[in-house]
């Protein structure tokens, strides 16, 4: 696994330096000379799943902006959380005689037979960001290493709470959720952060008291906030009458922001009783709010305009009849098939180097923070 990490990472590195020489290449060239091909000018489809957090918008605008200044047309839709109107909107996408799909799937499961028309009409696929399961249709994935994704926010918890150096033994309270059952990264989280966590769960140097440490104990359909500030409530209730919790594994900002409300709503954050580590995902301007303001202890930052240009190169190179760039052929088994994905690698981010990660490498405004 380390080895993999370590290749992942020099592969990651050179590839990034790849995507800026290609992205400068493309800014040079202007429109002039082009292929000839006949997908050049042709609409691309992006399907998002929601607007209600601020990365998938990102992450529609990116693609749409990396895929037309590559001379291609955008249709770019939005299913907001609801896989039926998904699965509709991409039949529509085919239907309108698109040249290729990019998918961020709601429910990874429900995309078998609007693939098959995919397929059918030869359109290719890139599942991105959120591998689609059990169709053979899938024919590229985009992502980041989701396993990492959970290690990083295991780790910050670990070493924060001081049992990584040995310098504290416990035991810490701590309690954990994890993101939609339906979406396939759930697990590649939650793998990561418990591949760190248990062995300390074990030694009964952390101790999970509301007892919920299987992955369907703390699912939160659809990633939403206001599930987890329920089940936190709950867990306060019932779990913590007289005991504290010192950390709150979270898989993403929006979820951790409803943990944050239910702890704040039971007097954590006050000089007596000082708010737990709560980890997060995604560098949301909210979060890194919360952050600067000593309440959410961490975020993991993806840099999703990378995302969005690996995800456009890839349908460039399929419409050119090149092969796209892949750095992982074995680990997104989709049930049907091994799909060739490009992992980029993700970046735990505090207080001490918000600075650096996401204002100034332009992602988030300092105005707007
Ligand atoms: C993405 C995360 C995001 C989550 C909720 C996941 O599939 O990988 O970046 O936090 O969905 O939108």
């Amino acid at each position: 696994m380390r080895n993999r990490r370590a290749a992942l990472a020099a592969i990651a590195g050179a590839a990034s330096l790849a995507l800026t020489l290609s992205a400068c290449g493309q800014n040079s060239e202007g429109g002039s000379e082009e292929s000839g091909d006949s997908a050049k000018g042709g609409t691309i489809g992006i399907a998002m799943p929601t607007k209600s957090s601020e990365r998938w918008i990102a992450d529609g605008n990116n693609v749409k902006k990396d895929l037309e200044s590559k001379g291609y047309k955008t249709q770019l839709v939005y299913g907001e959380d609801d896989p039926d109107q998904q699965v509709s909107q991409i039949e529509n996408l085919i239907t309108q005689g698109v040249k290729a799909l990019i998918v961020a799937a709601i429910d990874n499961k429900s995309m078998n037979n609007v693939l098959q028309q995919a397929k059918d009409a030869n359109i290719p696929v890139i599942s991105y960001d959120r591998l689609i399961l059990g169709s053979p249709n899938v024919d590229y994935y985009a992502s980041f290493d989701n396993e990492k994704v959970g290690e990083l926010q295991g780790t910050y918890i670990v070493e924060k709470l001081g049992l990584k150096d040995g310098s504290k033994n416990g035991p810490f309270n701590i309690e954990l959720f994890a993101g939609s059952n339906d979406d396939n990264n759930t697990r590649y989280f939650f793998q990561g952060a418990m591949n760190v966590l248990q062995p300390y769960i074990d030694k009964k140097q952390l101790v999970v008291r509301s007892g919920q440490t299987k992955l369907n104990q703390v699912t939160t359909l659809r990633w939403d906030g206001g599930t987890a500030q329920k089940r936190m409530d709950d867990i306060l209730t019932s779990a913590y009458k007289r005991e504290r919790v010192d950390a709150v594994l979270s898989p993403y900002d929006g979820i951790s922001i409803g943990i944050l409300s239910a702890l704040k709503s039971d007097d954590y954050g006050s000089k007596s009783k000082p708010l737990p580590i709560v980890t997060g995902q995604d560098a949301e301007l909210a979060s890194v709010k919360s952050i600067i303001a000593n309440q959410q202890s961490m975020t993991v930052y993806k840099d999703t305009r990378q995302l969005a240009k690996v995800a456009s190169n890839m349908v460039d190179a399929l419409l050119n009849d090149k092969k796209p760039e892949v750095n992982d052929t074995k680990t997104y088994d989709n049930g049907s098939k091994v799909v060739p994905a490009y992992l980029l690698e993700p970046v735990a981010v505090d207080k001490t180097n918000y600075q650096k990660e996401v204002v100034d490498s332009g992602y988030i405004k300092a105005s707007d923070l």
